[in-house]
Order: structure tokens, then C-alpha cells, then sequence
């Protein structure tokens, strides 16, 4: 079932949300590092309803997804929390399509970016023994299942 839960979310929680965790040294000018304090709100995006700022220190602009993978997508913030709920959870592309109003063209991109960026972020280290373990555990029952064929 599709549900439009979009309209149901606080436009300032999601954005706090997204601040939290694709900012967590702090939000502020991607260009040269100044705070947001430093910055005069400059106009708000049409489609995604972000406030674009312009920095007072290097007069360049910037908003909420500014070197982030939501760059360039459109999606307001509340859109943003659910889609990551929704891949987190496994909803097909064409669920979350259809819920965030989203093309399923954008849902797909966005979700190999998130996917590749996911596995760039994986560490090179080897697992601690315990991880390992269950690492390997998972190999073996494939291998079972697959014996079984
Ligand atoms: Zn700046």
C-alpha cells in the first residue's frame, strides 16, 4: 500500500535530521569552512524548499545537500529522511517511488549512489575475530543452501 506519509513529517526535524548526519562537523560554508552564522540566507529553491545561503566570508552559496549525494536531486527534506528509511528497509524503488512522489529514474540513481558510497565506506581492516565468525557463518549456510540445489 502506498502511503503519503510525506505531508506528514515536520519540515524542521527532517531538516535537523539531515544535519545531524550529512553534517556532523557542522553546517556551514562547503566552499571555505565558515560558519552558518557567517552566512546571509540568500533565497529559497524552488522544487526542494531549501534555504540557499551566501557566505559573508567568500561570497559563494550553498544550501543543506551542498557536496552531498542529495546534490542536484530536488528532494525536500522530508522526502530525503524517508527515501534512506525506506532503502535502510528494503522498499522497492517503485514503492518509494510512488510514495515520495519521486521518479522511479531519480529513486534508482539516487539509491546505487547511496549503495556505492556504502560500499567505499566499508573498511579495509580485517573484521575483529568475533565479526569474522559471523561473517563466516553466513558463507556456510550459502553454501549449504546451495549443496542443497
Ligand atoms: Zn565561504
Amino acid at each position: 500500500m502506498e502511503f503519503p506519509i510525506t505531508d506528514l513529517l515536520s519540515r524542521e526535524q527532517c531538516t535537523q535530521w539531515i544535519v545531524e548526519h550529512f553534517h556532523p562537523n557542522g553546517f556551514g560554508c562547503k566552499h571555505c569552512g565558515a560558519t552558518l552564522e557567517q552566512a546571509r540566507k540568500f533565497r529559497t529553491t524552488y522544487r526542494s524548499q531549501l534555504t540557499v545561503y551566501r557566505c559573508r566570508r567568500c561570497d559563494q552559496t550553498y544550501n543543506l545537500y551542498t557536496g552531498t549525494l542529495l546534490e542536484q536531486h530536488h528532494l525536500r527534506p522530508e522526502q530525503v529522511v524517508l527515501f534512506l528509511r525506506g532503502i535502510l528497509k528494503g522498499e522497492s524503488s517503485k514503492t518509494l517511488a510512488a510514495e515520495l512522489s519521486l521518479s522511479y529514474k531519480t529513486v534508482l540513481t539516487l539509491r546505487h549512489q547511496f549503495q556505492d558510497r556504502a560500499q567505499q565506506l566499508q573498511p579495509d581492516d580485517p573484521l575483529p575475530d568475533a565479526e569474522t565468525e559471523t561473517d563466516e557463518m553466513f558463507q556456510n549456510a550459502g553454501e549449504k543452501r546451495n549443496r542443497a540445489l
